[in-house]
């Protein structure tokens, strides 16, 4: 992008951000008081963004589910995010039609929709609490695709159903999370389909942290469909979108602002250098946030990206909480799956358990049709890890299939850590139990799959 360009995106946004100071001092009692000494007109900039007072996620959290609501503001729906690290993070997105007929035109262009005739498309996405089963349900018949509502995790539609939806009515894309894709696959091969044989040629994921290998996975499964991904969080109406190489661009819009700051909350400026993802929504919304701390790590990358973007591009690491002290280093479930990623005899599925002494046990199974014994597969694991990140980790390499039922729901998202530590023996079993349900409790006492 040609530096005038840029210039001219970042003078919209410093307009675009006076304006929404302005807004919120007026319309939001959290931001009236948060700004209180902010003048709109003092920021020449939009990099002042970073001397501005900022949001933190367990700040949203204390001000109540509709503590952060502008004045007169009347959201279309209430979403909350799981809550797993305790209280859930409240969000109201836009999902007005004028809002999904945008979101259409975006993807269109980005996914080519029209242009390469997709005319059906599988969303096995959330619909119940989270915003991104309606919000592609809402744009994709925009772009003159048809929608299948599957969900995701779901009993009313379980895996079995998914996998039955996908060869009877051959949809041309996928819209799911990074894990379900993966096991998605694997649950077609057991039924005796090979996902790359299916009518699916394109793949969009969100929701997990995504390491290059299982980048690089995900496509070869779906017979290297284009895959896409996404980055967003409930509370906010914005993200950050993949290219073809697997790196998370910026848009190039005027109505948001990302950036990086390290542990002091300065700017991280030098690339290549680690930093939590601050987002800022610079446009109307139901309770836009400014200078939100995410508490997801990113490393910023410099130059041109091997797609020809000049956007701003980013690594996506994960939860900023998610990283363990091992070997004098902190390390995040996404460069151990990295690892794992990288040797072709490891299958899909995997549990990285931390135990009681801080010790890393690997709980591999080995990858269908491998002709390595699990001994060779997991020495060869352990030298990696030694070699490649510097750590000591046992691992345990079981038989395919024999971790997890993979036509049953799976109980965690991808790319996380098992952390026993300090638990019960009865939480720990339940901890160590890979699917919520198995696919026999997803069957009536026929034998045949539930379903709707
Ligand atoms: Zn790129």
């Amino acid at each position: 992008m040609a530096r005038n360009v840029l210039d001219e995106l970042n003078s919209a946004k410093l307009e675009n951000l006076r304006s929404q100071i302005r807004v919120l001092k007026e319309t939001s009692q959290f931001y009236r008081v948060k700004f209180r000494s902010v003048d709109p007109q003092s920021i020449a900039t939009i990099d002042d963004l970073a001397s501005l007072p900022y949001t933190s996620n367990q700040e949203i959290r204390d001000a109540g589910p509709f503590g952060l609501l502008l004045d007169g503001a009347m959201p279309e729906a209430y979403f909350e995010s799981s809550g797993t690290t305790g209280q859930p993070t409240v969000g109201f997105p836009d999902l007005s039609h004028e809002k999904a007929k945008s979101f259409a035109d975006f993807l269109d262009g980005w996914m080519g929709l029209r242009n390469e005739r997709i005319k059906r498309a599988l969303v096995s996405l959330a619909y119940e609490m989270n915003p991104t089963g309606s919000r592609f349900q809402m744009a994709l018949p925009y772009a003159g695709v048809t929608v299948i509502p599957s969900g995701v995790r779901s009993t009313i539609c379980p895996p079995e159903k998914i996998l039955s939806l996908i060869t009877t009515l051959k949809p041309d894309a996928l819209f799911s999370r990074p894990f379900e894709v993966l096991r998605m696959a694997d649950g077609l091969r057991q039924l005796g389909v090979e996902a790359g044989d299916t009518s699916v040629r394109k793949v969009f994921v969100l929701g997990e942290p995504i390491s290059k290998n299982k980048w690089r996975r995900m496509r070869s499964a779906w017979d290297d469909a284009d895959l896409y991904a996404h980055y967003g969080l409930t509370e906010v109406d914005t993200g950050l979108h993949s290219c073809s190489n697997g790196y998370y661009h910026a848009p190039a819009s005027p109505f948001s602002h990302f950036s990086l700051v390290d542990a002091q909350l300065k700017p991280v400026v030098k690339d290549g250098t680690r930093g939590e993802i601050v987002i800022s929504v610079l446009k109307k919304a139901h309770a836009p946030l400014v200078n939100y701390r995410t508490g997801d790590l990113a490393t910023k990358l410099s130059g041109r990206c091997a797609c020809g973007s000049d956007h701003p591009r980013y690594d996506i690491i994960g939860r900023q909480a998610d990283g363990i002290e091992l070997g004098g280093k902190t390390v995040f479930p996404i460069e151990v799956e990295e690892l794992v990623y990288g040797v072709e005899d490891v299958g899909n599925e995997y549990l990285f358990i931390l135990k009681d002494g801080g010790e890393l046990l690997l709980l591999l199974e080995r990858a269908f049709g491998s002709r390595k014994t699990p001994e060779e597969i997991a020495l060869d694991v352990a030298e990696r890890a030694r070699s490649g990140l510097g750590i000591e980790v046992g691992v345990t390499v079981k038989e395919y299939g024999t971790i997890a039922d993979k036509l049953g729901i799976a109980k965690k998202k991808g790319a996380r850590f098992t952390d026993l530590r300090g638990l019960d023996a009865e939480t720990r079993r339940d901890e160590l139990r890979v699917n919520v349900v198995d696919s026999d409790q997803l069957r009536s006492g026929s034998g045949i799959p539930i379903s709707i």
